[in-house]
């Protein structure tokens, strides 16, 4: 087994992955909804950029649960992960040859908005307007102010930060 970043990362591009194991096994596993047929792949295969990777597949976890299942078979399979939000990239950085996980349908619930801290708890399927508007509602001054972003998704992991 290598242990330094670059062979693994040379390992996993070479390894091929079964790919219908994992979805069998990712549908025992995983509530959420899990799309391994080309028509999906297809659609995931772009993000707002111009670069073309068709995934592995797709998983749309339910909960934090999903996501952790999701992982841990990603890993027994070596296969990479790459997390989706709302696919606006510019560079590529949301289609990899990779399970994606894509966290916008079930996994977009504003948690808990604090206006006196400023702080919010959100999952990471959340639109970066809804949350705008959420804080809005409780008297809070806008958490995030940039215009052009109205379908972008706020890119946090299940590790909630701050928003400045
Ligand atoms: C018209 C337009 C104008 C833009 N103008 C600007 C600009 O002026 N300034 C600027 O800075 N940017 C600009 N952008 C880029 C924009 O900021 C990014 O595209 C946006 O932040 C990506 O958000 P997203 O939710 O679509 O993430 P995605 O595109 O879905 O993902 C972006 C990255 O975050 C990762 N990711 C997504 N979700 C998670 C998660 N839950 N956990 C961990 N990683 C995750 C993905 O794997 C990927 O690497 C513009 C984009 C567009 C389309």
């Amino acid at each position: 087994m290598p242990d330094n970043f670059s062979e693994l990362a040379r390992a996993a591009k070479s390894a091929p992955v079964d790919a219908a194991s994992l979805a069998t096994d990712l549908r025992r596993n995983v509530r959420g909804e899990v799309r391994f047929d080309d028509g999906t792949r297809a659609l995931y295969a772009t993000d707002g950029s111009n670069y073309r990777q068709v995934p592995i597949g797709v998983v749309l976890p339910r909960d934090d649960e999903d996501v952790i299942a999701a992982i841990s078979l990603a890993r027994k399979y070596g296969a990479p992960i790459l997390c989706r939000g709302g696919g606006t990239s510019l560079a590529g950085q949301c289609c990899n040859v990779a399970v994606v996980l894509d966290m916008s349908k079930y996994m977009a619930t504003i948690l808990d908005v604090d206006p006196v801290q400023r702080l919010a708890r959100v999952q990471p399927g959340v639109i970066l307007d809804h949350l705008r508007n959420a804080a809005e509602k409780r008297h809070s001054r806008s958490l995030h102010d940039r215009r052009h972003d109205r379908q972008q998704l706020l890119r946090r992991p299940l590790r909630y930060g701050r928003q400045d």
